[in-house]
C-alpha cells in the first residue's frame, strides 16, 4: 500500500514535470515566431530645415495623428528621392498633354514641400523613397454589421500607402516606400491640392487635421488650403518621435501597409 502511494505520487511529480517542461517549450517558441528582431524605437537628429522653422504661432494637430506600430515615418536621408510614373503615351496626343498637366501640378507641389525637407525628382523608380502615379485608387469595401451588407464607399480621388524595406547597405537598415495614388480624372486645381495633401502623409504626417485650413484637413474643401504653419509645426513634431527606420536590423523584414 505504502509502496503504491510512492510509486503513484512520483508518476504524478515525472507527470507534472513534463507538463511544464511541455509548456515552457511551446513558450519559448511562440516567442521566437511572434517576436521579429527590429530596431529599437529611437529618435533621428531633426533636419536642418525643420530645426531653422521657429514660427510665432505654435498650434499643430499631432494629437490627431496615427502612431503605426513602427514609430514615426520619417526619413532620414536627404534630399527625399521622388519619382513620377511616366505611362507610354505618344507626344502631342491629348493624353499626353493631360499627363503633362498632371505632372506639373503634382511638380508645383513636390516645390511647396521642399521648402521644409530636401526633395529631389529622380528617374529612376527603383532608387526612389516616394513613388507618385496617375493612377485611380481601388474602391475598397466594407462590411456593416448592423445591415449586414458589404458597402463599397465612394470613389476615392488619392491615396498614400507604405511599405517596409531593408537597405542593401552594410549594416542593413529599416527603411520604407511610400506609394501615392492620384486620380487622373481630377481638375488641375484640385490635383495640386490632392498631391499637396498627399506629399504631406508621405513626409510622415499620418493622420489627418481637423482644421480646414491645413493642408492635412482629412475632407476635400472648396478652398484647397495651402500648407499651414499647424501643418509644419505638426511635421516638426512627427520628425522629432522616435521611430524604428533609418536605423539597423539583422534580417527580418514585415510589410504592412495603411491608407488614407
Ligand atoms: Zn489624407
Amino acid at each position: 500500500m505504502k509502496r503504491n502511494f510512492w510509486i503513484n505520487f512520483l508518476s504524478f511529480i515525472l507527470g507534472l514535470v513534463i507538463v511544464a517542461s511541455f509548456f515552457i517549450f511551446k513558450t519559448t517558441l511562440h516567442a521566437q515566431e511572434s517576436e521579429p528582431i527590429l530596431p529599437v524605437l529611437q529618435i533621428h537628429p531633426l533636419p536642418i530645415t525643420l530645426e531653422q522653422w521657429q514660427p510665432q504661432e505654435q498650434d499643430d494637430y499631432f494629437c490627431s495623428l496615427v502612431s503605426p506600430p513602427i514609430g514615426a515615418l520619417i526619413w532620414t536621408e536627404f534630399p527625399i528621392k521622388i519619382y513620377l510614373a511616366q505611362p507610354e503615351l505618344e507626344q502631342n496626343t491629348a493624353s499626353y498633354q493631360q499627363f503633362q498637366k498632371w505632372v506639373s501640378a503634382v511638380s508645383t507641389a513636390i516645390q511647396e514641400w521642399n521648402i521644409y525637407l530636401p526633395l529631389n525628382i529622380v528617374k529612376e523608380p527603383e532608387i526612389a523613397n516616394i513613388l507618385i502615379k496617375r493612377e485611380l485608387p481601388p474602391l475598397g469595401s466594407s462590411f456593416n454589421a448592423e445591415t449586414g451588407k458589404i458597402e463599397i464607399p465612394r470613389a476615392r480621388t488619392a491615396q498614400t500607402r507604405y511599405d517596409l524595406e531593408i537597405t542593401k547597405t552594410q549594416p542593413p537598415l529599416l527603411t520604407h516606400r511610400m506609394t501615392i495614388l492620384i486620380s487622373p480624372r481630377l481638375s488641375e486645381t484640385s490635383l495640386l491640392s490632392a498631391a499637396r495633401h498627399e506629399l504631406g502623409h508621405a513626409l510622415g504626417i499620418w493622420g489627418h487635421s481637423p482644421v480646414e485650413t491645413d493642408a492635412l484637413y482629412f475632407s476635400q474643401v472648396r478652398n484647397y488650403p495651402s500648407i499651414s504653419v499647424r501643418d509644419i509645426n505638426t511635421l516638426k513634431k512627427v520628425y522629432q518621435q522616435p521611430t524604428r527606420l533609418g536605423w539597423k536590423i539583422p534580417d527580418i523584414l514585415i510589410n504592412k501597409g495603411l491608407d488614407f
